[in-house]
This record gives structure tokens, sequence and C-alpha cells, in this order.
């Protein structure tokens, strides 16, 4: 099945933006979209000689760019904002087919990156300083803060539109000029908002948004000492490789990097609310969020209540294309991925685990002959060492385990290198209380779903991250500070 295709310029063929000029690269990539398998549009596959121009002349821009005020940085957000929202649909509709995501959700990751544009621009007159009482007499200490210089962000495909927005927007409004590099597979919203960039008012060389692969392109911005500072999002393996590369030129790098986040539920739970909120936080975005509902440990006394209402909510979910109003679940997002999450639920199902529903890949036919379907699953039966309950699924496959007592549960919660996000279901504020101070992770979602604010801080502990995105606290990783001791005489 062909599926509707609307790529605003007409044309399929993508430049990437950088250095004050759209560019073509020595190859192509192509773009899939994952509902059925067809060419999207292809992006040059940008070389290291380019990424580094693209570094230098923006490291000459910034210069201007870092002296103008808040205001005029703000209100070229701003205006960035709305020159997206007068094409938000054409925006919506490209990001569904990039990245297989239902319309609905696509509209609102739309609104979701531009409400970044505008809360960063919202600092137009907050970035402040510190003025310190001083040693000695006649005598000003200050904390000046700076714009870091050129930021490089590279970011994976799961959101497209809306982490560009997440590391473009504090860039921006901080001083900073910026080289983007999209994920190959999602590349196209990105580029579109690049094609607005000097209509809002932001000059040549301050937005950059070069495409290409992660081993060439992405190496080559992120290991540049050219880069005063990295904001990366994606997995655990590339964000070890970036810390490498920048420990050796010294840059700060803001990792946000993968998850495995519990949600447990507690005996004195609504049920039918527990089931709500984990059904939306597993399968939003077909399972491919970082915060995602990754296992679900449900204490004993409501476990099969909520495992029977949670297998009948997951079995109404519709499957199909993207670009229909009323789906629910795309595809996943590429053939590698769609492989990776089938050999997790097969291994756990040959060592005696059982889907109660779904637990493979659409028959390739009728509505999923082409492109990247896989059953909404619900599996038991996993042991707790199963990479099911240890590695990243990021696909709509839910195990379920029961636990006895509190403790228990938030030793399996704990019980796990990563540490970016987990859920809790209950009413007992002591069990609330202890769960903040016990469990080791950067987020935590108490009676509600995923989707974090964006003036939180969204920070990874343990192998998730280090850094951070959003709120104030994201901002600082893209300003310097400098301490400047002034005496005065009389
Ligand atoms: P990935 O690490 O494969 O790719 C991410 C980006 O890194 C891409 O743009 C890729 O081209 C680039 N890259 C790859 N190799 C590189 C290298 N050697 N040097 C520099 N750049 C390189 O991750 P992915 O598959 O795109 O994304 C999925 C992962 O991202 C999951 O683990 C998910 O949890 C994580 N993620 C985290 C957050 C968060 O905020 N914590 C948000 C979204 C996704």
């Amino acid at each position: 099945m062909a599926f509707r295709m609307s790529l605003f310029s007409g044309s399929k063929d993508y430049q990437f933006y950088a250095a004050g000029r759209w560019q073509d690269g020595d190859t192509k990539i192509e773009v899939l979209n994952p509902a059925d398998e067809s060419v999207l549009a292809t992006t040059p596959d940008a070389t290291a000689a380019q990424c580094t121009e693209a570094l230098e002349f923006a490291k000459q821009a910034q210069k201007a760019w870092g002296k103008l005020t808040g205001v005029e940085r703000g209100n070229c957000l701003r205006k960035w904002a709305d020159l997206v929202d007068e094409r938000k649909e054409k925006f919506a509709q490209l990001l569904s087919q990039e990245v297989g995501k239902p319309i609905r959700e696509a509209r609102g990751e739309i609104d979701f990156g531009n409400s970044w544009l505008r809360y960063f621009a919202g600092f137009d007159r907050h970035i402040e300083g510190e003025i310190l009482s001083a040693d000695q007499p006649n005598e000003q200490l200050w904390l000046v803060p700076q714009p870091a210089g050129v930021a490089v962000a590279v970011i994976a495909w799961n959101f497209p539109y809306a982490v560009a927005c997440r590391k473009l927007a504090p860039a921006l409004i901080a001083g900073c000029a910026i080289v983007l590099k999209p994920h190959e597979d999602t590349p196209l919203t990105a580029l579109e908002l690049a094609k607005l960039a000097e209509e809002a008012g932001i000059p040549p060389g301050i937005v950059n948004v070069v495409t290409g692969r992660g081993a060439t392109a992405g190496a080559a911005l992120t290991s540049s000492p050219l880069a005063d500072v990295i904001s990366f999002t994606g997995s655990v393996k590339t964000g070890k490789l970036i810390a490498k590369a920048a420990a050796e030129n010294v840059t700060f790098a803001s990792l946000e990097l993968g998850g495995k986040a519990p949600f447990l539920v507690l005996n004195d739970a609504d049920v039918d609310e527990a089931v709500e909120i984990a059904v939306f936080s597993r399968f939003l975005n077909c399972g491919q969020i970082c915060t995602a509902n990754e296992r679900t440990y449900v204490q004993r006394g409501v476990y099969e209540q909520f495992l029977e209402k949670y297998v009948a909510k997951v079995e109404g979910l519709s499957v199909g294309n993207p670009l229909d109003e009323d789906m629910y679940l795309g595809p996943k997002v590429n053939k590698t991925e769609l492989e990776k999450v089938d050999r997790m639920v097969q291994a756990a199902v040959a060592g005696g685990a059982t889907a109660l529903t779904g637990g493979g890949l659409f028959e390739r036919e009728g509505k999923y002959e082409k492109g990247y379907w896989y059953k909404p699953t619900v599996i038991t039966g996993v042991d707790n060492s199963n990479p099911l309950m240890q590695d990243e699924i990021f696909g709509p496959v839910s195990p379920v385990a029961p636990f006895d007592d509190f403790d228990e549960g938030i030793a399996l919660a704990n019980d796990t290198r990563f540490g970016l996000a987990g859920y809790l279901v209950t009413n007992d504020m002591n069990k609330i209380m202890r769960a903040i101070r016990d469990l080791e992770l950067g987020e935590l979602y108490i009676n509600r779903g995923c989707v974090e604010s964006i003036h939180g801080y969204h920070t990874g502990w343990k192998q998730s991250g280090v850094g951070g995105d959003d709120g104030k606290k994201g901002l600082e990783h893209y300003l310097r500070y400098k301490s400047v001791y002034l005496k005065y005489q009389g």
C-alpha cells in the first residue's frame, strides 16, 4: 500500500543548510517511509570537510549573534514558531511519514517543539548572572553569563522535530550558534524548519542543519575542537563514543541517553487508571520513547486484575496507516529496529515466557504488506535478568511481572544500568515519599503517564546520561560564566 506523500518543496532531493547556504554532499541517503518502505526523499551525506566548514562559519557568525540583546534573539524564536504554525499541517504530515508516527501525535509533536521555541524566547530578559559579596573592601565580584560559543547537537529519530527545537531554542537564546545533525532516517522536518530560519530573522551561520551518517558527519562534528558545547540525544553506545571524543578536546557534553523505565503498580492503586496510563506510556509513538514504560511490575494483590484489563486494552489498540486520524499505532521506524524487537521477544518466548497477546510481526499482507509492523505485545514469565527486562526494547512490547512487597518493587525497579525515568501508581503518601527517596532515576511520574514538561529538567542518572535538557538547568549548558573581580577607589 502506498501512503500519501506531501513534501513541501515538491522535490524529493533535499540539500542541507550550513555555512549560510544550501549544499549537496558527495553521496545521498534515502529517507524511507516506514509505513510502506517507499522513498520519501533523499538527503546529502555531509563530508567531514563540510562539517568543519559549518563549524568554522558558525564560529564567525556567533560573534555578532552573541552581541544582540536577548529580546532581539527571542523575537527571532517567536517568529520562527509562528512561521511553522502557519504551515503546521504540512509539518505534521511530513513528520508522520518520516517516523511512521500517527498524525494526531505528529501534530502534538509540532506543538511541543514550538512550545520550546517560545518558552526559551521567554528567557530574553532572564539570562541572569550573580553579584556576590566580595572578600576585599571596594570590590565587586560578579558572575557574568556569556554564550558558550558554537553548540553541536546530534539527535535521535523518535521525536525529530521536538528534540531539534529542544536543542536549537536554548542554544539560540543563550547567544550560541548551533550545528544540528538529525538522525539519517528522520531529517526532513528539521530541514523544513531550517528553511524558515532566515525569514525568522536568524542570520546565516547561526542555525546549521547538517545531514549525514553518524559514524562520519556525527563523529566529525562531535570530535571537532571547534565545538564549544555538545548536546546529544541517542543511545548509550553512541553516547559513550561522544563522551570519549569530547574528552579529547575537554568539551562539555550533555548526554541524553536510553532508558528502561519501571512502572510500579501498588495494591491500593485504581486499576483502571493504572491500565490507562501504563498503555499510554508503553504504546505511544509505537513504544519508541526514552521514558516509556519498559517493564511493568504489579503488586500481587491486583496483578491478575491488572493483567486481564491491560491485555484487553492492548488488544483494542488500532494499528495501521499513520495518516489515518483514528490510528493509535504506526510501524517501527526501520527494519533494524523491527528485527531487534522481534529477536528479544522470540528469545524470551524460547526461554519460557508467554506472549498473552501479540508476540510477533504482522503477516506481510494487506495493509501490512510493506513496512515495519509489529503486533502490540504483552508478555509474562520473564525473569528480571532477561534482556527484555534489562535492555531497551523501544517498541510495542510490554513485559509484566508480579512482586510481593513495596521494598521488592523498589529493588526490581533499581535493578538496571539505566536511570532515566520511572512510574508509580498508588495513593499511599508514605510509599510515594519512599519512592521519591529510593528510586535511582532522574524523572518520576506518579499517578500519571509520560511526556515531560518543557520547563522541567530532563536528566538521566546512571548510564542514561549526564547533564540534561529543558528548563533553567538545561539552558545553563549553553552558557559559561566569567568571574569578574572589580576593584574601585575611594
Ligand atoms: P543512535 O545513538 O544510534 O543515534 C543517535 C544519533 O547519533 C544519530 O543522529 C546518529 O546519526 C548519531 N551517531 C551515530 N553514531 C555516531 C558517532 N559515532 N558519532 C556521533 N554521532 C553518531 O540512537 P537512535 O537509535 O537514533 O535513538 C534511539 C536511542 O535514543 C534510544 O536509546 C533512546 O532511548 C534514546 N533517546 C534518548 C532520549 C533522551 O532524552 N534521554 C530521547 C530520545 C531518544
